[in-house]
Formats: structure tokens, C-alpha cells, sequence
């Protein structure tokens, strides 16, 4: 088996590397070769300054011999040259071919990739050692994602996605999509797909906004309901093809539980720690907040496009233990982590000193003076002993885990819907 790693062929403008290497895919197999598996979209770093949008690779398996490979590796390039944007500048592809035992050893090259920037010279000397073949067009950046793609650890591809193309001259012009029958197909087969239709800011999701040759793509926790539910959306223009593609999407790949101190910019981590000072809001409806875990502070940021759930970060008050996730960015003010999820944990108490009532008559007493006890206006009598009452105040906020709202969902981040269906849906069916 023949691992084909494609990544860096769309920019800004156009292009998507899941559609160049679809089309990869159906060249070769007009050429007689045959796919040995679905065609793997991974995602890696979020944080990648270099990433186009959803810095995601490709993976293609195809049954080959060793005899084959000259063939193979003509008809991937010159599809890549046909497609990507090489006028681009930042669009500097790559291409990695490795037998499946070989890709094993680029396992760790996979991990580190959703975690870290790699170089692309460590990965070319690391491919030169295996005696693993690549193709490098322009500065060849891409073969970065290229070969953390072919070393995917196929245990961590979850979530399928079903992605359909448009015909060319529809390109950079409006998509056509009926949103009521996303509604529908969201409604019918919510227990199996997620990130259809962002309820709150009531915004079909299963379309991209770049002028890019994807039409719509339906996630889900089964190849059958990722194409099922792409066959449930009514479009208004013609769709050139689709492919369903098995992904590391939605799976929390990207996150690293980590003490504040051995937190690093550009990295997705998970962090335990306690509510240090009370939020803010900043104008424009930015939260913020900070915690602190013993070895340092970070402020979580919670942006306005998160919605609603920045009501969860702004009811925070000193003392209440949280569970972040997000990732870190340093800003002039220190490190700041962006939430994507929040688990509040453990809630403060928040108290407030009333006066007591009388022992005698039941009325609410007067304070004669900070600790200097109260006295009854009825019954004329004085305590300077008495203590004022503590009342509980109710919290706006509960013990739970709390998600952004679907629009601001990164690709790796797992809804928290998912959490369950996935757990019975793999042991049903296993
Ligand atoms: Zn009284």
C-alpha cells in the first residue's frame, strides 16, 4: 500500500487541497489504480502561521508495487500543477510518497505537526533517512503537512466528512444552498452529524465562505451519514463530483494539558486553574478573565464571535476552578488563551452580610456601625454582641462544560454533542 501525502496548493484566493487531491485520486484511478481506503482529510496546528484557512492536508492510499511508483508519482504532479495555484505567492506545495511501514515511522512527524511548526528542513532530512520520496514545488513548505499527513495514526481518524465540489465556473460566486433543507437534514440526523447550522447566529455552516471549489462538506461519525446527509441538502447549481473523506476532525487532537508556566505561543492546550481576578469586558463584547494554577497567570479570552458563551466566562468570579481549553497567543498584556471549551468545576461561594433579625419582635435590626453590632428600632434594645447574617448569593453560572458557539468551532475541536453519540454509536456498532 502506497501512501500519497498532498498539502499547501490552495491560497488565499482559490483552490483547496482536498479538491487537488481528488482530483489526484481520479486520475489515477482512470489510470487502473485503486484507492485502499478513503481518502484521509487531516487537520494539524490550528495556530500554523503559515495555514491557507483550516491548515489541513491529505492522505491518499492506493494499492501499488514498488514498479508502479514512476507512473504514480507523474500522474499526482501534473494534476498538482494542473490545479494548485502556484501563482500564489505562499503557495509552496508538497508531496510525500511513503509504503505503509515507512509511513509508521512518520508517526511522531504526525503528532508533532498538530501540536507544533515544524520545519520543513527537519522533515526533509527525516524523509531523506527513511529513504521516503517527496516533491517539493516553489519553497516546498507543504511537505510539512504532506508527510504528517501520510504518517496519520489511523486510530485518531474519528469523523468522516462528505465534501462536495463545484463546477469551475461557478468559482468564487455565491453558493447555492437551500438553508431550510440543512435544517432538515441537521433535524433527521442530528445523533450522527455535527457543525450543520449554527443555531445561535442561525448561519448554515456546511458551506465555507472563500472562493474556494468546495460547495458544502456534512461531517459525521459514519462515512454513510456524511453522504446521507450531503444527499438530504437541496442545491441550486450543479455539483462536479464528491468525495467522502475520513478525518482526525473533532477529536481534541490539538490540545495539550499543560501548567500555565510550560505554556508556549501558538499551541493548543488544556489547563486547570482558578479564577484569580474578576472579569472584563472590553468594548466590542470581548471577555476576559484570569486564573492562575500556582506556577503562573494567563488571561482566557473569550472574543464576541464565541456567542453566548461568553456569558459563562463573564458570571466567573474569584475562586471558581475551571478546566480551559484553547489556544495561546502572547499579546502585549501576557499570554492569553483563547477559549474554545470551558468546564467549570467547582463553583466560590458568593456571600453578602445582612443584618439580623430581632429575637424578641422578628424585625430586621440596625447596624449601629462596622463590628459594632445592631440594634431593634421596635423594641429599643441593643446587641452589640450580634453577628450579621451571611446569605448565599445564587450563581449565575453552573458546574458543567461549556462550548463556543458552532461558528467559531475550531475543525479539531469535538462538540460536546459528539462526546456521547460517538461512545454509543462505536460500541453499537463494534
Ligand atoms: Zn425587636
Amino acid at each position: 500500500m502506497l501512501r500519497i501525502g498532498i498539502d499547501d496548493t490552495d491560497s488565499k484566493r482559490t483552490m483547496c487541497t482536498t479538491y487537488v487531491a481528488a482530483q489526484a485520486l481520479r486520475e489515477l484511478e482512470k489510470n487502473g489504480y485503486r484507492g485502499a481506503d478513503l481518502p484521509w482529510l487531516i487537520r494539524l496546528n490550528p495556530n500554523c502561521p503559515y495555514k491557507t484557512r483550516g491548515n489541513a492536508a491529505v492522505c491518499l492510499t492506493i494499492q501499488a508495487k514498488p514498479e508502479d511508483l514512476g507512473r504514480i508519482e507523474e500522474i499526482v504532479v501534473s494534476v498538482v500543477k494542473k490545479w494548485a495555484d502556484l501563482e500564489s505567492e505562499g503557495t509552496d506545495p508538497g508531496i510525500v510518497y511513503a509504503w505503509a511501514e515507512q509511513a509508521e515511522h512518520l508517526r511522531e512527524t504526525y503528532w508533532r505537526a498538530l501540536w507544533e511548526i515544524l520545519d520543513p528542513k527537519e522533515i526533509r532530512s527525516r524523509c531523506d533517512s527513511l529513504g521516503i520520496r517527496y516533491v517539493q514545488m516553489k519553497e516546498g513548505r507543504g511537505i510539512v503537512g504532506a508527510a504528517a499527513a501520510v504518517g496519520a495514526d489511523p486510530e485518531s481518524l474519528k469523523t468522516f466528512e462528505a465534501i462536495a465540489y463545484r463546477v469551475p465556473e461557478m468559482w468564487g460566486r455565491e453558493r447555492l444552498v437551500d438553508e431550510q433543507s440543512v435544517l432538515e437534514m441537521d433535524g433527521s440526523l442530528a445523533l450522527y452529524t455535527f457543525d450543520n447550522y449554527d443555531y445561535e447566529k442561525r448561519e448554515v455552516r456546511i458551506t465555507p465562505h472563500t472562493p474556494c471549489p468546495v460547495l458544502a462538506g456534512v461531517r459525521a461519525i459514519t462515512p454513510e451519514h456524511a453522504e446521507k446527509g450531503l444527499g438530504m441538502v437541496r442545491f441550486y447549481e450543479p455539483i462536479e463530483f464528491h468525495v467522502v473523506f475520513k478525518t482526525n476532525q473533532a477529536g481534541d487532537l490539538h490540545y495539550i494539558p499543560a501548567r500555565i508556566s510550560d505554556m508556549k505561543p501558538n499551541t493548543s492546550y488544556i489547563v486547570t486553574g482558578v479564577v484569580s481576578s474578576p472579569p472584563t469586558i472590553i468594548p466590542g463584547g470581548h471577555v476576559f478573565v484570569k486564573i492562575s494554577d500556582g506556577t503562573g497567570e494567563v488571561t482566557l479570552a473569550a472574543y464576541e464571535p464565541t456567542g453566548s458563551f461568553r456569558r459563562v466566562v463573564q458570571n466567573l468570579v474569584v475562586g471558581d476552578e475551571v478546566l480551559a481549553y484553547g489556544a495561546v497567543k502572547l499579546k502585549p498584556s501576557g499570554p492569553t488563551l483563547n477559549l474554545e471549551k470551558l468546564a467549570v468545576t467547582r463553583l466560590a461561594r458568593v456571600t453578602v452580610k445582612a443584618a439580623p433579625p430581632c429575637d424578641i419582635c422578628g424585625r430586621r435590626m440596625k447596624s449601629m456601625g462596622q463590628g459594632k453590632g445592631y440594634r431593634c428600632e421596635k423594641c429599643g434594645i441593643k446587641r452589640p454582641d450580634k453577628e450579621p447574617l451571611v446569605v448565599d448569593l445564587e450563581r449565575k453560572v453552573s458546574v458543567g462544560v461549556y462550548e463556543v458557539c458552532v461558528s467559531a468551532r475550531r475543525h479539531l475541536a469535538m462538540p460536546l454533542k459528539l462526546k456521547s453519540s460517538l461512545r454509543h454509536y462505536q460500541h453499537g456498532q463494534c
